[in-house]
């Protein structure tokens, strides 16, 4: 979450909208009350705050690609259905034959292709929260209720009172992030199992981070009626093609096609996708790597006195500082040349803590040490 305005600028921009009779006459409270989505600057900074893979394409492959490129026709509208590439990750990840496939300029846009589609003033939107901004942000967007359920103190899923709150408020779409940002812990199979046989509405099983995790709700797709699996491009080294997906029964995803603006997915994003999947050996071998490294930064993490950090299934370690020690570490890892995300105030279950995405092993030792001066220091 951004940093919050200072209430001067606040009343300013208060004051500005109030001017404009359009925006008091029309513009719905519940889009006044949002603020803009931000993004903190990372200029000179090591960029750890975005979970963004830290490799890039070696010239030979980066060469092929932009040869690929250069043959496409910009002149001509893509293809609205992007069927080559549909085909290419069906075969690629193991979609079942029962499910159909959306695309998305992001799994954002899958997000918000769902709440048009189900969402709407009078209903309700529900996660166990703390968990990904954009479910809230998105469902106030529609016009939906949001009901935040919370998580156990580990930050596992409390399956009671997640059953219950879906009892309580039937809700058109649940959101189960596998695994959770900015949590990092999954969820098990068999839970999401319940949740979806316990809700009349979707389960939208978001697997933004699967790379990083080995395990999948992928193979179950297409046997529950309610239940759609996500996935993206961004963590796994391509968030610049803003490209997601997102699988379900052939039914509920012919209904939220209907609300896809036409030619969402560019060409170039088309053929990218294409040509890296041809490559997909590249991305398994960083995110092992990932993998590998993201374990070491936990365990250097929670050895250090007054930190706790949480077990992570995704790129990213979330990690807890002593009380009042959270925005004071979070700005002198800046002042140092470091940005990580600030979650201390995004959450209450999130106080003084700060999460960090896992990258090569010399900016995970940058960032160690950087935290251990802060630390020493007495911040
Ligand atoms: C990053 C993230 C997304 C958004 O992915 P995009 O494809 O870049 O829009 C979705 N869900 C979760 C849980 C995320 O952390």
């Amino acid at each position: 979450m951004p940093d919050q305005p200072s209430t001067v600028a606040n009343l300013q921009g208060l004051a500005k909208m109030s001017e404009n009779p359009v925006c008091q006459r029309w513009i719905p409270s519940r889009i006044r009350e949002l603020k803009a989505y931000q993004v903190a600057s990372a200029q000179d900074l090591i960029k750890l705050d975005a979970m963004e893979n830290p490799y890039v394409w070696d010239e030979g492959l980066r060469d092929a690609w932009v040869e690929r490129l250069a043959g496409v026709p910009l002149n001509r509208y893509p293809d609205p259905a992007a069927e080559t590439l549909i085909n290419t990750l069906t075969r690629c990840f193991s979609v079942p034959d029962k499910a159909a496939l959306l695309l998305g300029n992001g799994s954002d846009e899958l997000i918000q292709m769902v709440a048009l589609a189900v969402g709407g003033p009078g209903r309700v939107m529900l996660a166990p929260e703390p968990s990904f901004s954009m479910y809230q942000v998105i469902a106030k967007i529609t016009g939906c209720d949001y009901v935040d359920v919370p998580r156990h103190s580990d930050f596992t899923v409390d399956g009671d009172a997640l059953l219950g709150a879906i009892d309580q408020h039937d809700p058109c779409c649940v959101f189960l992030a596998c695994p959770n940002n900015p949590t990092g812990n999954s969820c098990d199979s068999a839970l999401i199992e319940k949740v979806a046989r316990a809700s009349s509405g979707i389960v939208l099983v978001d697997e933004a981070y699967h790379a990083f995790c080995g395990e999948s709700f992928m193979d179950r797709v297409g046997t529950l009626d309610n239940v759609l699996v996500m996935r993206t491009f961004s963590k796994l080294g391509l968030a610049a093609l803003r490209l997601g997906f997102l699988a379900g029964p052939k039914a509920l995803v012919d209904e939220i096609n209907k609300v896809r603006l036409p030619y969402n997915i560019s060409t170039l994003a088309q053929i990218t996708a294409g040509f890296a999947l041809e490559h997909l050996n590249w991305f398994e071998d960083k995110a092992q790597a990932i993998c590998h490294a993201r374990e070491s930064l936990h365990k250097a993490l929670d050895a250090m006195p007054g930190v706790t950090a949480y077990p992570s299934k995704a790129n990213f370690v979330l990690f807890r500082l002593p009380p009042a020690k959270g925005n004071l570490v979070f700005e002198s890892l800046r002042q140092s040349g470091v940005l990580v995300k600030n979650l201390h105030g995004a959450h209450d279950a999130l106080s003084d803590c700060l999460r960090v995405t896992v990258s090569t092993a010399s900016q995970n030792r940058v960032f160690l040490d950087t935290l251990t001066a802060s630390l020493n220091d007495g911040v």
